[in-house]
């Protein structure tokens, strides 16, 4: 098959970690038979340099034109003096909402192999765990109504969270189609004790159950989950939850896998175009040294092929090679402690290998 991807390598060491995840890209095709044509498009702070914008036009055609977008990340000290409308970091806004994208997925996973980096106690992840955040991405209290307004007690201020059935079906569907293609456990996340939006929430998810007779769906209170992930983050399958919520509790399962070089995410809508990044950001500080960690952006790779193309083997092959590096001991700096490590190419070099 060929697919075309646009690629958006952005600043920092976006364009060292996105050039890692082409050249395992190519090895998946000269593997499997497939083609992946890559179309680079500015992005961030190096689009406002070169065309005085973060999202420059050409670039949100460009990724509504390809099969599938992989972004490296955006922003540095250089613009961080610019209003908050022109920075690098609103293109990323605009992409998303340009590209339809509702849905973010974020897998946490603790590696066997880097266990000594988890912030847990050696016991509560004695067997890792892996752990995928179903995050709605446009509706929910970030985009309800707000405002400021006079009170009984003077100036005061408020937002809104509203769910349409709309949105919690459509993010619902895409939760249970994951949990199908994994293990079948899905934890729906809300706080329908006290919320009206969240006992929709929960009235909706649970309509949807009778469609996926092999997923298993239970509530759990957002207070509760926030608890259950430091005490027992391996009970966890997959994770759908709204926009708020999402946004914090996948900071707190990231946290936990302690790599934050290694943690991809993908933003899904109506298509199967995605959008496809590291969660980490440009780094600026280790920007143009070769020692940044490409695994999060070649693992976002991965998620493209998986969800993007459907190409569970080729995605798998990906995952597997990044175990085994891992396995064997090697590491890129920021996981080395002190230690030797190897660059973001020797890495890359060796997933190849791998591959
Ligand atoms: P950051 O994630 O870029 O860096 C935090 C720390 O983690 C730094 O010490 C960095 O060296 C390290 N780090 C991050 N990724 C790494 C990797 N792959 N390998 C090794 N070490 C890695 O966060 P920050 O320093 O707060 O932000 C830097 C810039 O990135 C800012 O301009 C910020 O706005 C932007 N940012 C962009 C995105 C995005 O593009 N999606 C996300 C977050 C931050």
């Amino acid at each position: 098959m060929n697919y075309n991807i646009a690629l958006l390598k952005g600043d920092g060491i976006g364009p060292e970690i996105v050039d890692s995840a082409v050249r395992v890209l190519e090895k998946i095709g000269e593997k499997y038979g497939h083609v992946f044509n890559f179309t680079p498009y500015l992005i961030g702070g190096i689009a406002i340099d070169s065309c005085g914008e973060p999202l420059p036009k050409a670039t949100v055609e460009g990724c509504l034109a390809s099969d599938s977008v992989l972004l490296g990340a955006v922003g540095g000290p250089k613009w961080d003096t610019l209003p908050g409308n022109q920075r690098p970091e609103k293109a990323l806004l605009g992409i998303r909402s340009a590209m339809g994208l509702f849905t973010n997925l974020r897998p946490a996973k603790l590696y066997p192999a880097l266990k000594g980096d988890c912030p847990l106690r050696e016991d509560i992840v004695a067997n890792g765990f892996d752990i995928m955040i179903v995050r709605e991405l446009t509706g929910g209290i970030y985009f309800g109504e707000r405002g400021m307004r006079q009170g009984k007690y003077g100036e005061e201020a408020y937002d809104t969270e509203c769910y349409s059935r709309m949105e919690i079906e459509r993010i619902a569907k895409v939760a249970y189609e994951t949990a199908q293609k994994r293990n079948g456990k899905l934890t729906s996340i809300d706080k329908a004790n006290v919320l009206e939006s969240s006992r929709l929430w929960r009235k909706v998810v649970h309509e949807l159950e009778a469609s996926y007779p092999n997923v298993e769906c239970v509530d759990m209170l957002v207070d509760n989950a926030a608890m259950q992930l430091v005490r027992n983050p391996a009970q966890f399958d997959v994770i759908v939850t709204s926009n708020m919520f999402g946004d914090i509790l996948s900071d707190e399962a990231s946290q936990i896998t302690g790599s934050i070089g290694m943690l991809p995410s993908a933003s899904l809508g109506d298509n199967t175009r995605g959008l496809y990044e590291p969660i980490h950001g440009s780094a600026p500080d280790i920007a143009g040294m070769n020692i940044a960690n490409p695994i999060a952006t070649i693992l976002s790779g991965a998620m493209m092929l998986l969800y993007s193309f459907n190409l569970k083997e080729e995605s798998e092959a990906i995952v597997n090679a990044v175990d085994k590096v891992l396995e064997a001991g090697f590491r890129t700096k920021d996981l080395a402690h002190g230690g030797e490590y190897l660059t973001t190419t020797e890495i890359t070099d060796k997933i190849i290998e791998n591959i």
